[in-house]
């Protein structure tokens, strides 16, 4: 495993970093999430700077960049903030489930408008009562002539209220089998006839949006089916080893920033007639942190370069999303101690990092998940 970055990714990581500056700074992550506003100048600059296709083939229009490159974007939009790297990330994610898994067709419309930032794409997967347990989806596709006739409901489809976004929704289109089986991927267009949505009300992720899904007799082409009838499951597999890897690279990104934000405050504050940060009580916590942040990137990259070189990391891509998600929370929560009454204002930006760190262990497979694929990768049970 190579631990440094070549110099074109540190060009890149430079490039990432001065555009976070110019574009998308903390504040105006924070304004952005309090007006629950998506600004478009972020997808027109992540579509100049030719990020949206990185990962994607060169036939496909796409940079054919690796994990290695992603985490090194993911980690510099994360200092702005994690719903920031999640603009980047989840079109991303879906869009290469439909380089993998999509018909020549369905390819070659949609991913030169993805690369564009003329589409984007959201994940249905969760339901009301699919959460960890996701396989447990009921929500039924029932092929009619040419169409599927979909029912049910999805909840959480984070970015599915934006314009020009399709649903990649998981949808069961075989009943009475193996919960895993019987799985079919589709992409829903939200404006269709029957689709309702509701934007739910969440302590952060205001400028991507998550919404609860309703889908009512909701009439689908067949040629929107993504991967093979009832092989849902393995297209859902497929790309979450890659997902659990680039978010944590944004975890990393934004818990560097909350420390550097926690350490210039501890600098700068004087009390007792000394910068707080003199301190030992918050001299070593500092340390610790700064630690566990490097031990939390290191676990990032090294589930990357596996990755990047076609070897197996679903354990490394767990430990890297279970340390690197960890992390930012415990960031989050000793910014706010040493910013003390300053964070508690939620006019600071801590405020907003403590706001939105939460849903780190959460969101993509809770911690509580993450333990359990690296307790099988054990030989434990762990479910
Ligand atoms: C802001 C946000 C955005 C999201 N975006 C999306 C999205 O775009 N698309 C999408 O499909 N989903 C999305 N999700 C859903 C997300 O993936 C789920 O919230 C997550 O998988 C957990 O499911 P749950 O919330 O239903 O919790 P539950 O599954 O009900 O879990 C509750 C608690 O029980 C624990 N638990 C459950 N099972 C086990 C077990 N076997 N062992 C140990 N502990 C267990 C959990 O760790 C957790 O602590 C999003 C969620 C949030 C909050």
């Amino acid at each position: 495993m190579h631990l440094g970055l070549s110099d074109e990714q540190e060009l890149l990581r430079d490039t990432a970093r001065a555009f976070v500056d110019r574009t998308c700074p903390p504040e105006r992550a924070k304004e952005w999430d309090e007006a629950y506003h998506f600004p478009p100048e972020l997808i027109e600059g992540f579509a100049e700077l030719g990020w949206l296709g990185l990962p994607l083939p060169e036939s496909a229009g796409g940079g054919g960049g690796s994990a290695v490159e992603l985490v090194i974007i993911g980690e510099e939009l994360g200092r702005a903030s994690l719903d920031v790297a999640q603009c980047y990330i989840l079109t991303l994610m879906a869009a290469l489930v439909i380089d993998g898994h999509g018909t020549a067709a369905m390819r070659a419309d949609l991913l030169p408008r993805i690369i564009d930032g003329e589409r984007r794409l959201s994940i249905g997967m969760s339901e009301p009562d699919a959460g960890s347990d996701v396989a447990a989806l009921r929500t039924t596709a029932v092929v009619d002539g040419g169409e599927f006739v979909v029912n049910g409901q999805k909840m959480w489809c984070t970015g599915a209220g934006l314009s020009g976004t399709d649903i990649l929704a998981y949808v069961r289109t075989t009943p009475g089998g193996k919960k895993h089986e019987g799985i079919s991927a589709i992409l829903i267009d939200p404006a269709s006839d029957g689709v309702t949505l509701r934007r739910i009300p969440t302590l952060a992720r205001h400028i991507l949006g998550t919404y609860e899904v309703f889908l009512t007799d909701v009439r689908v082409p067949a040629d929107r089916l993504v991967g093979p009838l009832d092989g849902g499951w393995g297209v859902m597999l497929s790309g979450i080893d890659l997902e659990r890897v680039l978010i944590s690279g944004g975890y990393v990104g934004a818990a560097q920033a909350t420390l550097d934000e926690a350490l210039a405050h501890a600098k700068s504050r004087i009390q007792f007639g000394r910068p707080i940060g003199e301190f030992q009580a918050l001299t070593h916590a500092l340390a610790d942190l700064q630690t566990e942040i490097d031990a939390a990137r290191l676990l990032v990259h090294r589930a990357a370069w596996l990755h990047s070189v076609g070897k197996p990391c679903t354990r490394e891509a767990s430990m890297a999303k279970l340390k690197g998600s960890e992390t930012y929370v415990a960031a989050a929560r000793l910014g706010m101690q040493i910013c003390a009454g300053m964070g508690f204002s939620t006019e600071s930006v801590m405020s907003f990092r403590w706001r939105e760190s939460i849903v780190a262990p959460i969101s993509g497979g809770t911690s509580q998940i993450q333990r359990n694929a690296i307790a099988r990768s054990m030989g434990l049970r762990g479910y």
